[in-house]
């Protein structure tokens, strides 16, 4: 008989393990209350992945998502909040940053007041503002008439309103007062990102020797690529200090502009974010978003007025799958753009965005098609992988079903 222990302990094994090492192809993750511990290898398994074409990956961290589950972190209340949080984490973000679009100042302040209680008892993991300082040239799904420029004493007054929970302002940095208030985020502690610009490369450049550190959805609202105007994304794409949000839902981005991104900033300054409103996770229809109307239909979000993108429909499990299974990023990479990256950013290394000892324990395990078959966070399952299937159907699925050309594809470098 096992040892009888005070703590619920679960024990994965036999599925592949992304490791910050890198890929153990027949790994143990042992989970020991909310945290992952050492383990021994002579304690039962509680969970066999074997046989299954498994792989068990770190939980993911989202930094730039507006809601999902049919409620928004923009305009909802602390229920909606959860609703949302709820449905993101069904999907595999255990953590995850809510963010806000341009409103007026009062209700930002309002619902910063609200989102930082979320924040507090652990459920968010911040706040970000999108907007309302950004460029009118490059509103995308924001309310012009609400826009304004960053200065520094209303920048200030929002991060204020967030209670110590802000964790990261979108700003169009060639705006009057821009500069400075990058320089105030910087000093407090909060990530100042590049987006909804229309700044050129000169420009961006001076931003990030200011202290800006995020490219918000690079490509998105944002002057393009041209070979004699490399503008910010240029700017962007090459300096070290950046780390570059990418959207891959198939729509905001085509896969060889993703994979682009990826060959040029590596895999260390990518950040995969959903940008995810309301119908994420919960279908088409007719959603608000901040003070306008959204159209969803088939998946993509637009605005009822203008017909601009209008935030996505994906959750991450789909953007890690695509990664992998269309993009044909390295499994290593992506793990490090999903978890590690948002994780680091977050100041949340120690913590949270790999599978090691000591790290709570947050992982989701996905099947040979890289479809999401099980979650944890904190050491509770949010859901539990199906049981191993029985003797010969085990051996079964364990020689053919596992290696689909999909997974040899996704794993070159
Ligand atoms: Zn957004």
């Amino acid at each position: 008989m096992a040892p009888v222990t005070t703590t619920q302990r679960t024990v994965l094994a036999g599925a592949r393990v992304v490791l910050p090492s890198g890929v153990v192809e027949s790994g143990r993750v042992t989970v020991d209350g909310s945290r992952i511990t050492a383990g021994d290898p002579a304690e039962p398994v509680t969970h066999d992945l074997a046989g299954r074409g498994y792989t068990v990956v770190p939980g993911f961290v989202d930094l730039h998502n507006h809601g999902g589950g049919g409620a928004s972190f923009t305009s909802g209340t602390a229920e909606d909040v959860l609703t949302a949080v709820r449905t993101h984490r069904a999907h595999g973000t255990t953590t995850v940053v809510a963010s806000t679009v341009t409103e007026n100042l009062d209700a930002l302040a309002r619902q910063a007041a609200l989102l930082s209680e979320l924040v507090e008892q652990g459920d968010l993991a911040g706040i970000h503002y999108e907007g309302p300082f950004i460029s009118p040239c490059r509103k995308g799904a924001h309310d012009e008439t609400l826009l304004r420029d960053p200065d520094p004493a209303t920048v200030r007054k929002l991060v204020e309103a967030g209670r110590g929970a802000a964790r990261m302002v979108t700003l169009a940095t060639e705006l009057p007062g821009g500069i400075e208030s990058v320089r105030l985020l910087a000093d407090l502690g909060v990530i100042a990102a590049i987006g909804h610009t229309d700044a050129g490369y000169a420009q961006t450049r001076e931003a990030i020797d200011a202290g800006a550190t995020v490219a918000t959805h690079l490509f998105n609202a944002m002057p393009p690529l041209l070979h004699r105007e490399p503008g910010p994304i240029a700017a962007l794409l090459e300096d070290e200090r950046i780390t570059v949000e990418l959207i891959n839902d198939g729509t905001h981005l085509h896969p060889s502009v993703l994979e682009l991104a990826f060959g040029s900033a590596g895999a260390a300054r990518v950040a995969l974010i959903t940008d995810a409103m309301d119908a994420a996770g919960f279908g088409d229809g007719l959603y608000d978003l901040g003070p306008l109307k959204v159209e969803v239909l088939q998946g993509v979000a637009r605005l009822v007025e203008g017909n601009s993108i209008a935030g996505s429909t994906l959750t991450l499990d789909t953007a890690f799958k695509r990664a992998v299974t269309v993009d044909g990023i390295a499994l290593t990479d992506v793990v490090q753009a999903i978890s590690a990256n948002p994780a680091r950013l977050l100041g949340r290394s120690d913590r949270i965005g790999s599978l090691e000892p000591g790290k709570d324990a947050d992982l989701v395990v996905l099947d040979a098609a890289y479809d999401l078959v099980g979650v944890m966070r904190r050491g509770e399952w949010v859901v539990e992988p199906p049981a191993a299937p029985s003797g010969a159907d085990a051996a079964t699925a364990g020689t053919g079903a596992s290696g689909p050309a999909s997974v040899r594809s996704g794993e070159r470098a």
